[in-house]
């Protein structure tokens, strides 16, 4: 059952836990990253193993590579970073997939796409089940990743239907844990980072507006479940930890968790900051056995001391 994998952005945040899991259970992985917010770091301790190997490529190019499974994962995934070029970022989840796509289309690979939980917009149902259309801004600041993303789903259903590709499409809601960028402007690394350096904990607008986080090791597990799951089930399917916080509350936790001096400071809400995120996870629990084990508190615990190593 050992197959030849591909994982574009595979230096990334998410990237890197996937390929490392990949490799540990004996799989031959390639890794293909332009490195715009993945490391080399991140896949260091992959490096020496003979199971592993690195592209550095741009995904809105052409690959030929002869592979059995792809997880399609290369993308900026934080609002600083999607939004630095965001005509790259349309390029990268439109082109992206379309070359991902025809890749899997030659080789008769299975295809998984990362999608979001972002494809919901600012979402007036709540929890977002994944018949939910959406309430998505197509000309706002965050719209070339909501858009390109929802694009992104549209070519691989219509690759399933028009070509018959064995495609999976998972949404994944606010995911993290050790190797998250620490300044890629995300709410859990901006705390844990702040707190650690007693600085003021950015509080952006009232921080009533609420998220659900997922651990790193959790949401990995789900990838792989719908990766593995029957041929002919497409999902979409949510991915993400049902718990419910606000912004105040997440950061209380951190810094009693971090024992840290910093007070919060409060700063402008961004333009179309979704005021509610929760999935929810029913489909999941059907079809993939799924259900994230790790709590908020345990996973912050992991993350901060990931943070206290880098930043001293
Ligand atoms: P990340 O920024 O750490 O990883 C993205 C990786 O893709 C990086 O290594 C980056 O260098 C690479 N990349 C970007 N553009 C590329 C291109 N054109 N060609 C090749 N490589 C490119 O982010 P992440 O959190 O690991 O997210 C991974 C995927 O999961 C993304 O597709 C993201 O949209 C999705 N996702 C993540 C979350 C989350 O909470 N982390 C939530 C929803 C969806
Ligand atoms: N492609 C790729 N690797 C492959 C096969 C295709 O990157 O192994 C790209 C190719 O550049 C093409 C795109 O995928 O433009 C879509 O391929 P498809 O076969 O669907 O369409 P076509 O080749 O007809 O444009
Ligand atoms: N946020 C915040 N302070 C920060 C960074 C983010 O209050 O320093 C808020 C942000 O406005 C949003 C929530 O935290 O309401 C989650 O933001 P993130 O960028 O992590 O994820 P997303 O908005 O994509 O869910």
């Amino acid at each position: 059952m050992l197959k030849k994998i591909l994982v574009t952005g595979g230096a990334g945040f998410l990237g890197s836990h996937l390929c490392e899991k990949l490799v540990n259970s004996g799989h031959d992985v390639v890794c293909a990253d332009n490195f715009f917010t993945g490391s080399k770091q991140n896949i260091t301790p992959l490096l020496g193993n003979p199971n592993f190997e690195v592209l550095r490529h741009d995904v809105t190019f052409p690959l030929y590579v002869e592979v059995e499974q792809i997880y399609n994962l290369a993308c900026p995934a934080s609002p600083v970073h999607y939004q630095f070029d965001p005509v790259q970022t349309t390029k990268t989840s439109v082109h992206g997939a379309i070359n991902m796509l025809g890749l899997a289309k030659r080789t008769k690979a299975r295809i998984l796409q990362a999608s979001t939980s972002e494809v919901y917009g600012d979402p007036e149902v709540h929890p977002q089940r994944e018949d939910y259309l959406g309430r998505v801004n197509p000309i706002g600041p965050r719209s070339c990743y909501d858009e390109g993303k929802r694009c992104a789903e549209t070519l691989f259903f219509d690759y399933y239907r028009q070509h018959q590709l064995d495609i999976k499409v998972v949404r994944i809601f606010n995911t993290y844990g050790p190797r998250m960028h620490p300044n890629d402007g995300r709410v859990v690394s901006n705390f844990i980072v702040q707190a650690l350096r007693n600085e003021g904990i950015t509080i952006y607008g009232d921080g009533q507006q609420t998220r659900s986080f997922c651990y790193v090791d959790d949401l990995i597990d789900g990838m792989i479940r719908m990766m593995e799951s029957e041929k002919g089930y497409c999902g979409p399917v949510n991915l993400g930890n049902p718990g419910n916080f606000t912004m105040l509350q997440l950061a209380e936790k951190i810094l009693a968790l971090t024992h840290s001096k910093s007070k919060l400071v409060f700063k402008p809400l961004p333009q179309d900051d979704p005021r509610q995120r929760q999935p929810d996870i029913t489909l999941a629990r059907d079809k993939l056995g799924w259900s994230p084990t790790v709590g908020l508190e345990d996973g912050l615990r992991e993350t901060i001391r990931y943070f206290r190593g880098i930043i001293g």
